[in-house]
């Protein structure tokens, strides 16, 4: 079911609108009561994202009754970039990764970041997907602040990536989406990897086959339809 969890008046009667598209089990199982969140599309031109969650709800809504749980999708969470591929919000040039929290108070869109955090937190993980700039090319890579590394680092494991990225803690990080949530309690991996403005789909089937092996791994798929995707060494 789609959902509008965030929105704001444009300045010619538009609506910039922030949709949620949940994926919820029919398990014949105990109910897990597990929520997962695939967020991205928040950098406007990077799209391998789109892709991802294009492919991991039609995984999920062909074997319904394989999951256990609710898996939510939010696949532009900077919509007016996604339509024009920009990276920021078009017009303002403002870094929508640059603003969490975000604030009732604030800008439009610091209003909305406000909205979208609130939305997601309480899920038990969070996925906020990136891709790389058009000039290079990224294997698939969890980048995590080491702040949080201990907690974090057995769910990057399952998510199929090449590489785990520990940083330091730069000021940079604290106003991104990731670093808001998990210092919020909700546990939250930054997926960067290919190219700006492209489709790398098998670095994109390689992530969903890890999204899928992350959701067996919480006990909320109990098929093996992701193996096929791409090597998933399970
Ligand atoms: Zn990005």
């Amino acid at each position: 079911m789609t959902t509008v969890v965030a929105s704001a008046g444009l300045a010619v009667n538009e609506r910039v609108e922030i949709r949620r598209n949940r994926i919820t089990g029919k398990s014949s199982k105990t109910p897990s009561g597990k929520r997962v969140c695939i967020v991205t599309g928040t950098h406007g031109d990077e799209l391998e994202g789109q892709y991802v969650c294009a492919e991991t709800a039609r995984i999920l809504n062909e074997n319904l009754s394989q999951l256990n749980g609710t898996v939510d999708i939010y696949p532009a969470i900077n919509p007016l970039g996604i339509d024009s591929i920009t990276r920021g919000i078009p017009l303002f040039d403002l870094d929508m990764n640059r603003i969490f929290p975000g604030t009732s108070e604030g800008t439009m869109a610091e209003s909305l970041a406000m909205d979208i955090i609130s939305d997601i937190s309480g899920a038990d993980i969070c996925i906020d997907i990136h891709s790389s700039n058009i000039y290079l090319k990224e294997i698939p890579q969890i980048r995590i602040n080491e702040i949080t590394a201990d907690e974090l680092i057995p769910y990057a494991k399952m998510l199929n990536c090449d590489f785990i990225w520990i940083h330091s803690s730069a000021t940079v990080l604290e106003s991104t989406l990731a670093f808001s949530l998990n210092t919020t309690g909700t546990k939250t991996l930054v997926v960067e990897m290919g190219v700006g403005m492209r489709i790398t789909k098998e670095y994109c089937r390689q992530l969903t086959a890890g999204i899928f092996n992350m959701l067996k791994n919480l006990g909320m798929w109990e098929s093996t339809v992701y193996k096929g995707l791409h090597r998933v060494g399970i």
